[in-house]
């Protein structure tokens, strides 16, 4: 079933009762709804704005362990995780990258530390193991990356982890999801819920493209909002109390020759205990991260001037770059769905997930990791059914394959021969509806090369008019709109 909007739309609206409503199409959420699907339940999900929207596309596109989580003691946590990783390597169909990843080391004490930490990692992997983890002496390091010389490395550990391209794995549950009989829509806002009793029977819903209210019945609702979890609680009770503290981290974008040597680089930790990578990726280099907890969240999160600051900062003083801020391509930030702790920072806050009710019944699942969304959606699933909320027999999907896509999407869309053909299939089978859907997550031009994108935006309105049948005023406030998007994602604001 291909994620046509308009035949979702058409089923969504026709269904009498639903199994299950997933709210948010996040990580979360869709593998959710696959889970659910896959497990012959009848299941929609609504997403407010485009599947990935959220914290999502965002991330350090690391399917991994979290060799830093080791130095936290949470031993169980890594181990998990690096189960997940290997499983989404052979479900993933070649879409998860076994990839170097060094830590230079500057003293012997740290060459012992990291040493005794990643052969841990390794032998947590067990039978999952991607290759050991080696040692590159100091000559070799300086050879392969000159710019370490600058901080006096005398060597690096070098272990393996995974590179994915977030947005599209979404999409790929998504269609997988589709394919097990689910229904998924975009673009579709839970404003409220229906209620009998005090019990959650269903939730009402706005389409965001066409301004329609409707609703739909459904026997349990799940609450996958991620970062937006305790939004969606105070609108079933306006007097609950957060469970999550998010925390902003942001990615700062070069060009790929800003990094040699091919290997990703990681600093375990920086002064003031935060992590540091630097990562290869569609041709690009991401440098991140920060871990800023936030107030407020909002859907557009926008990275601050001090993040910036201390990202160019850091790469430059631990890994010897030269980065400036003329060299930025682009910059976006994301909010880490933490489960809040008592009087932890933020980057000590659990990765962990947790599934429970609220007293209306409503599912919420929280916390956790990209790496670990199956985990996350077989839990919520074998929830529902050892709740008795719903009576089934939860599916196993530790082997699942996923619908993934063919050929290389992320790049510069113009790159595409036939950029026509490519709007046209993102319309037609990814529920690209809009330009920022198509690119910021079906290609990853936003996040690649703000300015490219900016640049690329009212050829890209004008072919998805046609596509969708919408007349040249659409295809102008389409390109404004996303220019405006756009525009957050250049360093200074400046379009
Ligand atoms: C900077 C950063 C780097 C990270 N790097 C990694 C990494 O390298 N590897 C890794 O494994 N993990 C990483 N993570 C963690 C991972 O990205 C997140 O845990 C995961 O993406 C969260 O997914 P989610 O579905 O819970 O939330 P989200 O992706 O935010 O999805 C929630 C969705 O709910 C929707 N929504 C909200 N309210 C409503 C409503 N009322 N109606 C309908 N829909 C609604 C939102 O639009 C959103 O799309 C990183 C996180 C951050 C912030």
């Amino acid at each position: 079933m291909a994620l046509h909007r308009p035949t979702m739309m058409q089923r969504l609206r026709a269904e009498g009762t639903w199994d299950v409503c997933i709210v948010g199409g996040g990580a979360t959420g869709l593998g959710i709804a696959l889970e659910a699907a896959a497990s012959g339940l009848k299941t929609a999900l609504v997403e407010a704005h485009d599947f990935a929207h959220g914290t999502s596309s965002r991330s350090t596109k690391l399917v991994h362990g979290g060799v830093r989580y080791l130095e936290q003691g949470k031993i169980s946590l890594v181990a998990e995780a690096l189960r997940e990783r290997d499983r989404l390597m052979h479900n993933a169909g070649g879409h998860v990258d076994d990839f170097g990843f060094l830590i230079p080391v500057k003293r012997r004490w740290a060459q012992f530390y990291y040493g005794v930490g990643l052969r841990l990692y390794d032998l947590l992997a067990g039978s999952h193991r991607w290759g050991r983890t080696e040692w590159v002496g100091r000559k070799e390091i300086i050879r392969r990356l000159p710019h370490l010389k600058e901080v006096g490395v005398i060597g690096a550990w070098k272990y393996r982890d995974g590179r994915f391209n977030d947005a599209d794995l979404a999409l790929g549950i998504a269609r997988t999801a589709a394919r097990c009989g689910a229904t998924l829509i975009n673009h579709c806002q839970v404003e409220g819920f229906l209620k009998t009793k005090g019990v959650i029977r269903g939730v009402a819903l706005r389409d965001t493209l066409t301004d329609d209210a409707f609703s739909l019945n459904s026997r349990v609702v799940i609450n996958a909002c991620g970062p937006y979890s305790d939004t969606l609680c105070r609108l079933d009770d306006a007097g609950h109390e957060d469970r999550l503290r998010p925390s902003q981290g942001i990615h700062l974008v070069f060009d790929a020759d800003t990094l040699q040597g091919g290997d990703a680089l990681l600093i375990p930790k920086t002064d003031d205990g935060r992590v540091l990578f630097a990562v290869p990726w569609l041709g690009k280099v991401l440098v991140g991260t920060t871990d800023t907890a936030m107030d407020t969240i909002q859907a557009e999160p926008r990275a601050l001037e001090e993040e910036i600051e201390f990202a160019l900062d850091h790469a430059n003083r631990f890994l010897g770059l030269d980065l400036k801020h003329e060299d930025i391509r682009s910059v976006f930030a994301g909010l880490r769905p933490l489960i809040q702790g008592r009087r932890d920072s933020t980057a000590k806050l659990s990765r962990s997930h947790e599934v429970e009710a609220s007293p209306s019944g409503l599912v919420n699942v929280r916390g956790g990791k990209w790496t670990t969304y199956r985990k996350m959606a077989e839990d919520a699933v074998r929830f529902l059914s050892r709740s008795g909320a719903l009576s089934f027999e939860p599916a196993n999907t530790t082997g699942l394959q996923l619908n993934m896509s063919h050929g290389e999407r992320g790049l510069h869309p113009t790159d595409s021969s036939d950029l026509k053909a490519a709007i046209d299939r993102a319309v037609r089978e990814d529920m690209a509806v809009t330009v920022e859907d198509f690119l910021a997550r079906r290609y990853r031009t936003l996040f690649l090369d703000a300015r490219a994108a900016m640049e690329a935006a009212p050829e890209v309105a004008r072919l998805m008019a046609t596509a969708l049948e919408q007349d040249p005023e659409w295809a102008d406030h389409q390109a404004e709109q996303f220019r405006k998007t756009a525009a957050h994602y250049l360093p200074n604001n400046t379009p």
